[in-house]
């Protein structure tokens, strides 16, 4: 079966085909001479996965899903949740973000909350035969203190899980695949593919 995904991410791509059923052949919509920008500009990250699907079948016609993370922050409110792509600015720049929300947390740890407590949540929809699905997955743990570790990608290297001593990023991806918000997401995916 040959499902899109309507991602640009190779990282996200790589960790979904680790889960995925070897039957399954991914295509990302530049495989299909797709140059553009996928829009994501919904109030939450359940609209913004099912706008991200909805454009690209509509491009395509062809089944297909979409993922959107948001990373929630307590000590900030939740955020920088549905804008954790733009945190510090529209160029997407992760290395920008993960600097943005250690100095905002630093601040807000000094004034009072002494707390760095975070989830990853990740909503992924599917396409398929004219009917739209939906899947999440979750992970909790808290914000570094610093950067550790260069695997992964977008605020893996300030992200500890519950349970873990050390960053997402210095997890393999098996590891990270294994607790993972798009981890759960997509074996649930995977799953329901499986049931057809
Ligand atoms: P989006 O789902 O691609 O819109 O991701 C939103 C933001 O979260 C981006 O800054 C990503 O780099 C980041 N992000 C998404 N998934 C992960 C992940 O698995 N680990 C760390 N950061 C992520």
């Amino acid at each position: 079966m040959e499902l899109i995904f309507a991602t640009g991410n190779p990282n996200k791509l790589r960790e979904a085909s680790d889960i995925l059923s070897k039957d399954i052949t991914l295509i990302m919509p530049k495989n299909l001479g797709f140059t553009g920008e996928i829009p994501e500009t919904g109030d939450t990250i359940d609209a913004n996965s099912e706008m991200k699907c909805r454009f690209v079948f509509n491009l395509f016609n062809k089944s297909c899903f979409a993922d959107d993370t948001a990373l929630e922050v307590a000590a900030l409110g939740g955020a920088p949740g549905v804008y954790s792509a733009r945190y510090a600015g529209n160029e997407h720049n992760d290395a920008a973000n993960r600097a943005k929300l250690l100095n905002e947390l630093a601040r807000v740890n000094k004034n009072n909350e002494n707390t760095r407590s975070a989830r990853f949540r990740t909503v992924v929809t599917l396409i398929h035969k004219g009917s739209l699905y939906t899947f999440e997955g979750c992970m909790n743990g808290t914000i570094a203190e610093k950067e550790s570790g260069d695997k992964g990608f977008g605020y893996d290297s300030i992200f500890i899980p519950d349970g873990f001593s050390c960053t997402v990023a210095e997890m393999t991806d098996i590891q990270k695949n294994a607790i993972s918000h798009r981890g759960i997401a997509m074996r649930k995916l995977a799953n329901f593919l499986a049931s057809l």
